[in-house]
């Protein structure tokens, strides 16, 4: 049996594997058995062949028990969901997305896509709302996830590419800052860099209210209240100028506007920094000490950092850090996001999101709408403008005046959606929902049709991991029969709404146009192509030729501003959108577990994963738990001005005692996004998912 290289279908690390079909008996592959198994392929740089528990265990996503295998379409008699043939369900889907569009207009039809979607799927979907339903309503669940980063990104350096170096360089750097992160939890094989980095002689400082398994490995671990590492990040700016670390030739010659954010962080001293932190003085001097002493130093962040109603400032406050003291646009040295989802780089790059075009082109520059349009056939008029945000966009959806018919293209925001409970009702309002994913998610449960989609290891397809590298997901087998890619469903629509032409299923000639697309962007793909991926390992954009070899690192001689400078930001301190109260006196931060993955749609369904992580919990610390009189296992009630959520307690000293954790991958009672809140940013639209007030007691009902 040929084995087929490949990738991991779950997080943005998309660690390298090799899948080995099982031979197949005579009454072929049993149902409740996957396909194919899974083996080491050390060749691929990233992972070097170590997976987590979730990559290894992923072949079991492709048996047939645990998956849909044929559309259905909610029976007008009952109201049950029930098989039906594809003719039948993307008839009905045609005639919802017709109906609302012809009584309501074309605001009324939205899609949602999701950041696990191949880039030719998210660049096809974001082609299909545009160019067949010509709707503004799309975005994706990667709005969810590091749109502050990535809009930070943009600000300071002119370009958005999650780490603008390969992971490799974290094991070369004096000094990391990591901010709201826990690889050792989240993705356990890049952890190998950090440790490589510290055997050198390099210092890791980890920013993150628990003690995570990532933090016990920190030579220092700063604990700041949840929601206040924008203060924390300015705190350490006023010690690098105060203390005279500030790196003058740099600033002078590749930055612009550091007066401002100096007069900023001078008005954070350490004492008001303490005060809003909790993070004593001697801790923030430490840490500074580290990071400025250091030749090389980077700071990373996460979705502890970013998930907050003022991500996109604090992201940039940990810019200004790493710009005042030149560790940017320098070999070793850098700011980068640790991207999430698998394809949360290149999900976010060709045009699923509400204010994008393929390539990073703006849907409000005239030259950016033409050269899409052109590559479409299109009139650049008649493409719509910008459009909601994933919240945005959920929360008009079944009103009166909004969205009446959407599709949910691999997304499941009945989960992993802020206020969650609020989301489940507008999404239940709609006239005609429509979900296309691999398993019958909570959300797939509420829709009008199902359609059933072949996944990673059943199709060809790239994605961007979170260096920028674009690497090939390789069909190792067939979908079972009565499953479709996603492509071919996009076409099948399309055809049945009128376009006929534009949306081909293959998609190497998917991918052929979206290099076209993007050719002459800032995610510029026109020199890729699979050929290359294979024999290269993948390709690092921007790519702008064949004969191009790639840009591993960015910035080295200029940044991606018109001026080639990077840009300070000058934000001060705010308080969260939420703060505890006598009525919500505690902070609940939420998060990950090792075994499970975002909202636990695929992973939940995986024996060897549940019982690793069967359900949610309450991470509370001991003088909490006295107060309140609880003790491990008790069912807890969680509660914010959006809901309850029960689930038992974990007692444990890692978290700070004025704030309780709940990982966010269940739904049910114990769902924690019932609880969090939607305040958006302004600048990225991310919700504040990372901090909100709550209340806890025991449970009567326990
Ligand atoms: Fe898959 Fe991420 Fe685990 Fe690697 S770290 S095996 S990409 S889930």
């Amino acid at each position: 049996m040929t084995p087929t290289d490949t990738h991991c279908p779950y997080c943005a690390l998309q660690c390298g594997m090799r899948l080995r079909p099982r031979p197949t008996g005579p009454g072929g592959t049993p149902p409740s058995a996957p396909p194919v198994d899974v083996e080491e392929r050390p060749g691929f740089p990233v992972n070097q062949g170590a997976l987590c528990g979730k990559g290894r265990t992923a072949p079991a996503l492709l048996a047939r028990a645990l998956r849909l295998t044929a559309p259905l379409v909610r029976d007008s008699a009952d109201g049950t969901l029930r098989e039906a043939s594809w003719d039948e369900a993307l008839d009905r889907m045609a005639d919802g997305f017709r109906r609302a569009a012809e009584h309501h207009g074309r605001e009324a039809v939205g899609v949602f896509g999701g950041g696990g979607l191949t880039n030719e799927k998210a660049y096809a979907l974001g082609k299909f709302a545009r160019v067949v339903l010509r709707t503004p309503n799309i975005d994706y669940n990667g709005r969810f996830c590091m749109s502050s980063a990535a809009t930070a990104h943009r600000a300071a350096f002119g370009v958005d590419r999650g780490l603008p170096f390969p992971m490799e360089d974290i094991a070369t750097t004096g000094c990391v800052v990591l901010v709201g992160a826990n690889p050792a939890e989240t993705m356990p094989p890049a952890l190998r860099y950090f440790t490589r980095m510290r055997e050198a002689g390099g210092r890791l400082i980890v920013v993150d209210p628990r003690r995570t398994r990532t933090a016990e490995q920190a030579d220092l671990h700063l604990r700041p209240v949840p929601g206040t590492d924008l203060a924390l990040a300015l705190g350490m700016l006023h010690l690098v100028i105060a203390d005279g670390h500030l790196d003058k030739d740099f600033i002078a010659a590749r930055t612009t506007g550091f007066e401002g954010a100096r007069a900023t962080a001078m008005a954070h001293w350490p004492e008001r920094v303490e005060q809003i932190t909790g993070v004593p003085v001697s801790q923030l001097r430490e840490a500074v000490r580290m990071f400025a002493g250091a030749g090389t130093g980077m700071v990373l962040t996460a979705r502890g950092s970013e998930q907050h109603s003022k991500g996109t400032d604090t992201v940039r406050a940990w810019i200004n850090l790493c710009l005042a003291t030149g560790k940017a646009g320098r070999p070793g040295s850098g700011y980068g996001c640790l991207t999430g989802q698998g394809n949360g780089q290149g999900g976010r790059e060709h045009g699923q999101k509400a204010d994008q075009l393929p390539g990073y082109r703006s849907l409000t520059d005239p030259a950016d709408r033409a050269h899409v349009a052109a590559v479409w056939g299109v009139d650049p008029d008649s493409l719509p403008g910008p459009g909601p945000s994933a919240y945005e966009l959920l929360d008009r959806a079944g009103t009166p005046d909004g969205i009446r018919a959407l599709l949910v293209m691999g997304s499941n925001p009945v989960v992993s959606a802020p206020r969650a409970a609020h989301v489940t009702e507008r999404l239940r309002a709609l006239d005609f929902l429509a979900v296309s994913d691999v398993v019958l998610s909570e959300t797939a449960e509420l829709a009008d049709v199902v359609l059933p989609a072949a996944q990673w290891a059943e199709e060809t397809g790239t994605t961007t991991n979170l260096e920028g590298r674009v690497i090939l997901r390789q069909a190792a087998v067939p979908p079972p029969p009565g499953v479709r890619t996603d492509l071919t469903l996009l076409k099948e629509l399309a055809a049945r709404l009128g376009t006929t032409h534009g949306f081909p299923d293959d998609p190497r000639e998917v991918f052929d146009e979206l290099r076209r697309a993007s050719a002459g962007g800032a995610a510029d793909y026109a020199g890729i192509d699979y050929a290359r991926i294979r024999a290269e390992n993948g390709v690092f954009w921007p790519c702008p030729d064949p004969a191009h070899p790639g840009t591993p690192r960015l910035f080295l001689d200029r940044f991606a501003t018109p001026d080639g400078r990077a840009r300070f930001a000058e934000a001060g301190h705010r308080p969260q959108a939420e703060e505890p109260d006598p009525a919500y006196p505690l902070h609940l931060t939420t998060g990950r577990v090792t075994a499970q993955y975002q909202s636990g749609a695929q992973t939940r369904r995986i024996a060897e994963l549940n019982a690793a992580a069967p359900g949610p919990f309450v991470e509370l610390h001991p003088h909490l738990a006295e107060r309140l009189g609880v003790g491990e296992g008790d069912v807890l009630a969680v509660t914010s001005r959006r809901g309850r959520a029960l689930a038992p307690a974990r007692i444990t000293a890692a978290i700070r005692a004025d704030t309780v954790f709940m990982p966010f991958h269940w739904d049910g009672p114990g769902r924690a996004n019932t609880l969090t809140n939607p305040a958006l940013d302004p600048q990225s639209r991310m919700p504040e998912f990372k901090v909100c007030a709550v209340r806890v007691e025991k449970a009567a009902e326990a």
